[in-house]
């Protein structure tokens, strides 16, 4: 009965190796993805953004931290240009 009073958080795993994380630990990560189904007549092509949960090694690992500075950055950039 200590620390955490917010309630219990939304349980996400982790899109690399599948460990259960808390929703404020996890870090999010949107990524394209394409799904094509490839039967004989029809071929059709969905485009999507999956928002994929990863834990904070795994995303430190991959680099997300680091891309999340670049979209940051960006960002800054394009409300720069903006005005
Ligand atoms: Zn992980």
């Amino acid at each position: 009965m200590s620390g955490n009073r917010r309630g219990r958080q939304k349980l996400e795993t982790c899109a690399s190796c599948g460990r259960a994380v808390p929703r404020g630990k996890a870090v999010e990560y949107s990524s394209r993805t394409h799904f094509t189904t490839d039967l004989k007549e029809d071929n059709v092509t969905y485009t999507g953004f999956v928002d994929q949960y990863y834990c904070i090694s795994c995303a430190k690992h991959r680099k997300i931290f680091e891309k999340k500075k670049q979209q940051a950055q960006r960002l800054k950039e394009k409300r720069e240009a903006y005005g």
